[in-house]
């Protein structure tokens, strides 16, 4: 068989595109298979509304966090291949029931501010907590972007000075990194309101009633630090720039490209073949995609049974919790009247990712889609994409992005469908309503349930993560114990998507950490 490239990477999202950039960079001949018709994975976006064909719609990420902190968007040179953000703030504001809101500014003290003058207590409170939170980013941060396979000195010293640094915040830092992200809350805040902040930002990072993921609260800090990127034009963008930087250095893109199989032969990966019967060789192949299935798509007896029984049982949305997510296309302005006319400042509140649900509606997200059932109210976020970035719809319109952290993957009563959707969403307008004017000039709807998104970026159970998030799902027991790396299960074969360390977002971190494993690889075995 030719080897007709160095490396053939299946999946064009951006970790996919990350490790061909750093690939190509380094000399090697890269292919990236995409098997749907553009680029980007869960980092996409279109006009797929027929009724409003002119606005935008966003089906998953929709704004950049810690790929802005990684440095792959100056290695990629992402700006020059038009990238551009814009960084609203407060990112982010929860909208209370009375009319009250408390916003996450950049500023921590603002934020503290802003707590407290709902509930003193909180507010002072919350600079406390910071404090511990920021510990933990300082100590978890330099962790993240490292392959534990291979420490770096400099990476491993840096935490040790924070440790060090942070040491009389032990107890805490251990409290918190054990404990459920709902008991923090309830510990440290007692308004609801702040309750509802917190454990409304915790849901993204999965149930709020697990153990250990109250160090999803480290994305507070990173918030605070960072802020969020909203691309220009969308997030279509961020993969577009992607694409035209990994060309630029020389990486060929194939997309309406589905990989069948990965082809293992003599125990050594030599290629793989397209749905349409095309073989093409290479030395190595990494899969971006959904382990599970680049496992399976293994010739049969390429990987070891054990290991093969191994990731069949990787948790991939296991308490049946996924995200929902819908667009809704308006033919005029969204607003946020009361909220707005309640706020005490010149916070721009109709530009922030509008956070809504208290502690109740978002135990009970988790619960009722352990249960399989649609409950009757949620825990959501609208990102009014529009009052953003203007560029996205027809002027004077709207497009707001409604995303819910979890529903039911499966249902009880029988599969999703147009009714089950129908009703789904029903019962999440009533509540936006509640809060948002403007929907009442509706002109069309993109919605999708977990095995919609399953099916369209070809993810079991439509897990954003590829594999759930969890401390023995870590490092290098991500995906599982073994098959973390940094050293290939067969001899060419990497994975190099979410369901490697450090894991789901938008952080380029997988396909970093992979372009670093394959060239030592190839080193190694030229
Ligand atoms: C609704 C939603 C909202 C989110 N919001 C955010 C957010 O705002 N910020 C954030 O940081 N993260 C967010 N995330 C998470 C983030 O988008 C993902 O974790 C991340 O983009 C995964 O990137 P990836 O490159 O590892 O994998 P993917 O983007 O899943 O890419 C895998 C690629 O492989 C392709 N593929 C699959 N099978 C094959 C095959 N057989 N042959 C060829 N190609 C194949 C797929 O089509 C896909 O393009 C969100 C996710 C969702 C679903």
């Amino acid at each position: 068989m030719n080897r007709d490239y160095d490396v053939i990477i299946i999946g064009a999202g951006h970790n996919g595109m990350t490790a061909a950039g750093y690939l190509s960079r380094a000399g090697k001949k890269v292919l990236v298979v995409e098997r749907n018709a553009k680029v980007g994975g869960m980092t996409t976006s279109g006009f797929m509304i027929p009724e409003a064909p002119n606005h935008m719609v966003t089906p998953c990420a929709i704004e950049i966090i810690y790929l802005r902190q990684t440095g792959v968007i100056e290695d990629l040179e992402l700006a020059k291949h038009g990238l551009r953000m814009i960084e609203p703030d407060p990112p982010y504001a929860y909208l209370h029931p009375d009319g009250s809101s408390i916003c996450l500014f950049r500023d921590p003290k603002r934020t503290a501010e802003d707590i407290a003058r709902i509930h003193p207590a909180d507010g002072k409170a919350y600079l406390k907590f910071m404090e511990v939170l920021n510990a933990l980013y300082e100590i978890g941060s330099p962790m993240m972007a490292l392959d534990q396979g291979r420490p770096q000195p400099k990476v491993l010293w840096q935490m040790v000075k924070a440790l060090v640094r942070n040491r009389k915040l032990r107890s805490e830092l251990e409290a918190i990194t054990s404990s459920t992200s709902d008991q923090v809350a309830c510990e440290w805040f007692e308004h609801p309101a702040t309750i509802a902040y917190l454990t409304g930002i915790a849901s993204g990072a999965g149930p709020i009633d697990q153990d250990g993921n109250a160090a999803a609260y480290t994305m507070i800090s990173m918030l605070h630090r960072i802020g969020t990127g909203k691309p220009i034009g969308s997030l279509q963008a961020l993969s577009d720039a992607f694409a035209s930087s990994i060309k630029a250095s020389g990486a060929t893109i194939m997309v309406n490209a589905s990989v069948a199989e990965i082809i293992v032969e003599n125990g050594e990966t030599r290629g793989v073949r397209l749905e349409d019967g095309k073989v093409i060789g290479s030395k190595v192949v990494v899969a971006s995609c959904d382990p599970k299935l680049a496992y399976q798509m293994v010739t049969p007896g390429g990987i070891e049974r054990r290991l093969m029984q191994r990731m069949d049982h990787a948790p991939m949305a296991r308490d049946n919790a996924a995200p929902f997510l819908a667009n809704v296309a308006i033919s005029k302005p969204l607003t946020l009247k009361r909220h707005q006319d309640l706020r005490h400042d010149d916070a721009d509140l109709t530009k922030a990712v509008g956070m809504i649900g208290l502690v109740e509606d978002v135990r009970e997200s988790f619960w009722a889609a352990r249960r399989g059932e649609i409950p009757a109210r949620h825990c959501l976020s609208v990102t009014p994409t529009s009052n953003i970035d203007s560029s996205q719809v027809p002027p004077g319109e709207a497009v707001a992005y409604i995303y819910l952290p979890s529903i039911a993957v499966k249902l009880r009563d029988g599969e999703w469908n147009q009714e089950r959707k129908d009703y789904a969403m029903q019962t999440i307008m009533a509540q936006v309503n509640e809060f948002y004017d403007g929907f009442d000039a509706e002109v069309g709807r993109f919605v999708e349930s977990p095995i919609d998104r399953q099916k369209r970026v070809n993810i079991t159970n439509g897990c954003v993560t590829h594999i759930d998030f969890a401390a023995s799902r870590s490092g290098l027991k991500r995906p599982a114990y073994g098959l973390g790396g940094p050293k290939p299960v067969v001899p060419g074969f990497f994975l190099g998507g979410a369901s490697i360390h450090p894991g789901g977002g938008v952080t380029g971190l997988p396909g970093k950490i992979t372009s670093d494993r394959v060239k030592h690889y190839l080193k190694k075995n030229p």
